[in-house]
């Protein structure tokens, strides 16, 4: 049976930083990742709204870990492992893959959660995959040239209403950046749409936006929204969704209210992705909130020193699922591996300060006890996105991009063509 030393599952932040580690220090692994790009999911909201195409936030993983001889890129979804017998299962082109490890590093990171109705995936865009982006791109433009075309008045509203649910930090770039779409892209293109025709609502359960920054921070995030245009409405929960819009209610006030919008944004909170269940199941690791898997100081799972999980889809002390935990937990697990960290030593979170972008020029950031806000809150947040960005000639044309967007009024990517219906020859033939 093929073996390695050790087996890295899913090619995100965390994989990748533990790849790169034991890349350069020539350890033998395989890493198996069920798509072969490299996802900067937080510049997936400028995909979906036009200012990059997903080509620069998504490099091939494959590209990326080339000039590490001693790692091996391999297209699979894993499916099983075994932990006594130190064997992963992977399937590859239908056909399933054995593959023994002495370690296995699991990244598979984390999809939306809809708490129990998963039905309402069927209803709403999401935003965590570029096939996610592309789609919400797609649907965006459908709704501003249809509203273009359209004689009827309802139908103009609702295609040009977004709801967009969750204030988190996706939440608010979602709804900052539709609205400023409205404004700054199409009302120079469509002459017949304002933005003042386009509605933006964020709805929010917590009482205040970006709930995990809270006081201030939170207070100027909501301030900018509101005086962009955005309605924010919070303390409100999201009882129903259909395909023509969503009903609100506040469980404590009796509240309740149908919005009725062609399109809805789900951005509410994170599930685990599947395989955390799986390692749940087979090594006895208890799971939190979101399927997320409890794992030990030094990041293991269940009773086993061999099987490490890191980043979305594992919890420790509260830490916040994002990328600098998936990246410092990649690169401890790594160092362990290498023999420059003892095993079983704890791993430690440097906090190295969070930030949100809002909208042009709008942003939050918290560094320790500083906070800023405004326009270099706002160049802080692209400077930060631009040096993680992986590649010399993706971050040159990031910039490039940025500067037509946020400087100029352009949207590069915003092409879409109808799906035209073969014409029903019945009518073809009325209609002569
Ligand atoms: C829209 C958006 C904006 C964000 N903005 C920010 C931000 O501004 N700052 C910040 O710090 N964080 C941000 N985040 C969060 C950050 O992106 C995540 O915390 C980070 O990606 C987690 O990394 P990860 O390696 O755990 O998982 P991921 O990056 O999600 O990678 C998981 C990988 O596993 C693969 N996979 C899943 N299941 C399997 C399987 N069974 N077999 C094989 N492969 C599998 C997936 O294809 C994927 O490649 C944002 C997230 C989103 C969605």
């Amino acid at each position: 049976m093929d073996r390695t030393q050790v087996v890295i599952v899913g090619s995100g932040f965390g994989a990748l930083a533990a790849a790169k580690k034991l890349g350069k220090a020539g350890t033998p692994f395989v890493l198996i990742s069920e798509t072969t790009e490299h996802l900067f999911q937080p510049l997936l909201y400028q995909v979906a709204t036009g200012v990059l195409s997903p080509g620069e936030i998504a490099p091939s993983i494959r590209a990326i870990l080339a000039k590490y001889p001693s790692g091996d890129v391999r297209l699979g979804r894993v499916v099983d492992v075994d932990p006594d017998k130190r064997e992963v299962v992977y399937e590859a082109g239908g056909i399933r893959h054995t593959l023994g490890y002495d370690t296995l590093i699991a990244a598979t990171g984390a999809r939306q959660a809809y708490f129990g109705r998963d039905e309402f995936a069927e209803v709403t865009y999401a935003l965590k995959t570029v096939a996610d982006a592309d789609r919400l791109r797609r649907q965006i433009v459908r709704c501003f040239e249809e509203a273009h075309t359209t004689s009827d008045p309802e139908r103009r509203r609702d295609l040009l209403h977004f709801i967009v649910i969750g204030a988190g930090p996706t939440g608010v770039e979602l709804a900052g950046q539709i609205k400023e779409l409205a404004g700054r892209y199409f009302e120079k293109s469509l002459r017949d749409v304002t933005a003042e025709d386009v509605t933006v609502t964020l709805v929010e359960g917590a009482g205040e936006t970006l709930p995990v920054f809270g006081g201030k921070l939170s207070k100027y995030t909501q301030d900018s929204l509101e005086r962009a245009g955005v309605e924010v409405v919070l303390g409100t929960m999201v009882t129903d969704i259909d395909e023509h819009g969503a009903t609100l209610s506040s469980p404590g006030n009796g509240f309740e209210k149908r919005l009725t919008a062609e399109t809805i944004i789900w951005s509410a909170g994170i599930q685990a992705n599947d395989f955390a269940a799986v390692l749940a199941e087979r090594t006895g690791c208890e799971t939190g909130r979101g399927g997320r898997l409890l794992v030990d100081e030094d990041l293991t799972v269940g009773r086993y020193d061999d099987i490490y999980a890191i980043g979305d889809m594992a919890s420790l002390n509260n830490l916040p699922a994002q990328s600098p935990f998936a990246m410092q937990g990649g690169r401890h697990v790594a160092a362990i591996i290498n023999g420059k960290r003892a095993a079983g030593t704890p791993f430690t979170y440097r906090d190295k300060g969070s930030m949100a972008i809002i909208n042009r020029f709008r942003a939050i950031t918290r560094v320790g006890k500083i906070e800023l806000t405004g326009v270099l809150a706002w160049f802080l947040w692209l400077a930060v996105h631009l040096v993680y960005l992986v590649g010399f000639r993706n971050r040159y044309v990031a910039v490039m991009s940025w500067c037509g967007s946020f400087l100029g009024h352009r949207r590069p990517h915003f092409h879409y063509a109808q799906e035209i219906e073969p014409a029903d020859s019945n009518e073809l033939d009325r209609a002569a």
